[in-house]
């Protein structure tokens, strides 16, 4: 009898131990996870891409969102997905973050980044480095290891140094095919200066001069999300130009209660209609899906005003919209498991 009951008793503080965490896996289990990244938006048209090159972009995305999506398949937080899939694609010619980054009026290399949680609205941002290999990674250690949102210049480097992150000559992030942008740019704002149009960057700008910026949006089993972006800015900018992608609602923004954003396209447009924040706002308080959210943003109001480009959109269900209004965005996603890529229009 005393066997028993302790036997009883035993079973009972397993079961009540036990239920607790079965049910905690079993909700974590049906938490879906996701992944979306973008590789920037502009006139992409099967015309003007070849074979090899689309491709190597595909190959790029997929990677990007596989790195990512291991992280958050092993129980790993959203924060290191972001992480992962951004540094991968900063790493990678093809984008204009990182190595592959667009030059400046005056022949170097300055970077933006950000990165904010869906969980505290924590976030970090930079703007105009030169030297930091990894911007996403400075503005993750920005986020946790400072008492700042945004740094710049060569603050932003000291800290980097402070923080241990590698730092290269700005060298490091030269490519060809992107001088040959800058030359071909400046060669055009030559022509604007002739004839007295200084609204550069408005009219006649080839929107692929700044193409290629990279973002990530990732929800993991505890149903957290994060956005980070990351990019070289404009071919040619001047007087140490700031983007969106370094501004905290206008190219990133997460919020656990609405969505988690990524933006890429013309900066100045995107900085004044807030756009990554402008989405998650109308979930938040109109009750609108991140579909009807991303669509009125970025057909119904940023392209009539003349503002072109893309985002990424990921919502606590896992549900992802990447609508842009441009010819083509390069873009991914991984939802439990499922991949979709695409690069043109019509590919949705
Ligand atoms: N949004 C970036 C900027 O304006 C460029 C881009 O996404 O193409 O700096």
């Amino acid at each position: 009898m005393q066997k028993l009951s302790i036997a009883a008793l035993i079973s009972t503080v397993c079961t009540l131990a036990l239920v607790p965490m079965a049910v905690q896996a079993e909700t974590n289990e049906q938490q879906p996870i996701a992944i979306a990244i973008h590789g920037g938006a502009g006139t992409i048209t099967r015309e003007n891409m070849s074979p090899e090159r689309e491709a190597q972009f595909k190959q790029a995305l997929q990677d990007a969102l596989d790195a990512g999506y291991a992280i958050l398949e092993q129980g790993g937080e959203s924060i290191d997905a972001v992480i992962a899939a951004i540094q991968l694609m900063e790493e990678n010619p093809l984008f204009n973050a990182g190595k592959g980054a667009v030059y400046t009026y005056t022949g170097e290399h300055e970077l933006d980044a950000s990165i904010m949680r869906g969980d505290t609205l924590d976030a970090g941002a930079v703007s105009g480095v030169k030297t930091v290999r990894s911007p996403i990674a400075l503005v993750r250690a920005i986020m946790e290891n400072s008492r700042h949102v945004m740094l710049s210049g060569a603050g932003a480097e000291q800290f980097a140094s402070e923080q241990g992150l590698e730092r290269v000559e700005n060298s490091f992030f030269n490519t060809e095919h992107r001088y040959q942008q800058l030359e071909r740019a400046l060669e055009q704002l030559r022509e604007q200066e002739k004839t007295g149009d200084h609204i550069a960057y408005q009219s006649n700008w080839d929107p692929n001069f700044n193409m290629g910026t990279v973002g990530a949006v990732a929800l993991d089993r505890q149903g957290n999300l994060v956005a980070g972006t990351s990019t070289g800015g404009m071919t040619a900018k001047q007087y140490g130009r700031i983007g969106d992608s370094p501004i905290i609602g206008a190219g990133t923004w997460a919020d656990n209660s609405s969505c988690a954003v990524s933006a890429t396209g013309h900066g100045e447009y995107f900085i004044r209609f807030h756009v990554a924040a402008a989405i998650c706002s109308r979930v938040k308080y109109l009750g609108e899906s991140i579909a009807t959210a991303g669509e009125y943003v970025i057909h119904d109001t940023l392209l009539p005003a003349g503002g072109t480009g893309g985002v990424i959109i990921l919502d606590r269900d896992g549900n992802v919209s990447m609508p842009f209004n441009t010819e083509g965005m390069y873009r991914g996603s991984k939802v439990n498991g499922k991949v979709t890529i695409g690069i043109y229009q019509e590919e949705e």
